[in-house]
């Protein structure tokens, strides 16, 4: 149906069907939101499915992203999959197969192959406001009309567009007093990783996973751990499929689609020699589409979350999404041995409403934070609940006729609860 049209409307538009993304669009859409998913890529996922960041981690896991780990974990067990203690670690397939699914549930109008390449702004109040977007299909451009756009792009593209400022790089002591912090600003960010799955193609014995030269950085043993952390019991245990932290190389910019084709280069070259082993060993290497970037763009909100806001301990009033990850700079290998540990910590709503647009909300990685800040929210669980939480304000502004910086964020809360998000600390998490 929708593909004979070059126009459509909606209440709720999502850019980006990732970690974020999805939980966004499923929130709205329960909420009451005619809700449209836009996807660049030609399958949803995001992350687990073009990166194949296959792996859970950080917490807590709660609400949507709970519902999406109690169904994989159905899935695979039905499937005679292993999953065990640490079985967060699930297939690629298996996050797309559930997605799907949960979308189709909440009737998300879902288009793949549609990247967003322009936006329609208009100047009726204050700030330039939000009111579609042009995207580009393998048919024709298509014009998007919508009410309230959630940027779950992961890379701020959207929010960019529509003429917001981003951070990039790493901030210097002087910006935010965080301990943390280089003395002077740096352009550098997170290392990228590409990920990979190696499979034993025939019964036998566990290849020795610590011959590989990159094994420290993560091999990851369904119903284990990680295979460095007791290589005797991963041999014993051999689940004959393993998902590899490929290697890390440093990419001179994130944004510059030259400078990540050269990060691929190395990356490929550093890989090669664990690649040639596994395959001389009967094993199958996987990589995935996409080397994994950790970091782009941040966008300039109304609040820029900083380590001292994680360190702090308090939860801001306006707390949408909490957070049990500590910080993990990818690149920085100066920091003292236990500095990474934060207390549990609140994403602020004000973070997710950026500075200078209206009809605009902010999910995942690329909400307003610093660069060490966003080293410890950017994981899965967290980024799935900050797209909750995108999703249901979308959706109470989209009804309301409100902007996000009007929205009370106790009325997000107040539906966040309903909806099983853990917002307080004490719940044993
Ligand atoms: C190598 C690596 C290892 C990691 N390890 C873990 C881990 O073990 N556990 C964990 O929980 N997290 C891990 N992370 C972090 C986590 O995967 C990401 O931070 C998280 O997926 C961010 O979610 P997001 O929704 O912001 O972006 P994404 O999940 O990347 O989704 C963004 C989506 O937007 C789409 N998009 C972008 N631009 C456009 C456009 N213009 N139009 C339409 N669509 C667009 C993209 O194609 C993509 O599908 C890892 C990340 C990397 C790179």
């Amino acid at each position: 149906m929708i593909k004979k049209h070059d126009h459509l409307n909606t209440e709720v538009l999502v850019v980006g069907a990732g970690a974020s993304g999805i939980p966004a669009a499923i929130a709205a859409a329960r909420a009451g939101a005619k809700v449209v998913l836009l996807e660049e890529d030609p399958y949803v996922g995001g992350a687990p499915a073009d990166m194949w960041v296959t792996h859970l981690c950080g917490g807590p896991l709660t609400g949507i992203v709970h519902e999406l780990e109690t169904r994989l974990k159905k899935n695979c067990l039905k499937r005679r999959h292993r999953i065990g203690p640490h079985g967060r670690f699930f297939l690629p397939e298996a996050f797309m197969r559930e997605e799907v699914q949960m979308l189709a549930e909440a009737g998300v109008i879902v288009l793949t192959g549609a990247r967003v390449v322009d936006v329609l702004m208009s100047q009726a109040g204050y700030r330039p406001r939000l009111k579609g977007v042009c995207v580009a299909t393998h048919r024709k451009p298509l014009t998007i009309r919508t009410q309230m756009t959630v940027d779950a792009t992961g890379t701020g593209a959207v929010a960019i567009m529509a003429g917001c400022r981003a951070m990039y790089g790493q901030e210097s002591k002087r910006d935010f007093r965080e301990t943390s912090a280089l003395p002077t600003r740096s352009p550098t960010v997170q290392d990228c990783t590409w990920m990979y799955i190696s499979q034993q193609l025939r019964e036998g014995p566990c290849f020795d996973m610590m011959k590989l030269e990159w094994v420290k950085l993560g091999v990851l043993v369904n119903g284990l751990g990680w295979f460095h952390n007791d290589p005797e019991k991963a041999r014993e245990l051999n689940p004959r499929i393993f998902l590899h932290w490929g290697c890390r190389v440093k990419c001179d910019d994130t944004r510059d689609p030259l400078a990540v084709a050269r990060a691929q280069m190395t990356a490929l070259k550093l890989m090669e020699h664990d690649h040639a082993l596994l395959r001389e060993n009967g094993y199958a290497v996987y990589l995935a589409p996409h080397i994994g970037v950790r970091e782009s763009n941040r966008i300039v909100g109304e609040h820029i979350i900083t380590e001292s806001d994680l360190r702090s301990g308090v939860l801001p009033p306006d707390t949408i999404a909490l957070g049990t990850y500590g910080l993990d700079i990818w690149g920085r290998n100066d920091l003292p041995a236990g500095s990474s540990h934060v207390p549990a910590y609140g994403i602020p709503y004000r973070a997710l409403v950026p500075k200078d647009a209206d009809g605009l909300l902010l999910a995942g990685k690329a909400i307003s934070g610093t660069h060490i800040a966003m080293s410890a929210y950017r994981v899965m669980p967290i980024a799935g609940s900050i797209g909750q939480a995108a999703g249901v304000a979308a959706a109470l502004c989209a009804k309301r006729k409100q902007q996000p910086r009007q929205t009370d964020p106790k009325d997000i809360q107040q539906v966040l609860r309903r909806k099983d998000q853990h917002l307080q600390l004490n719940l044993g998490l």
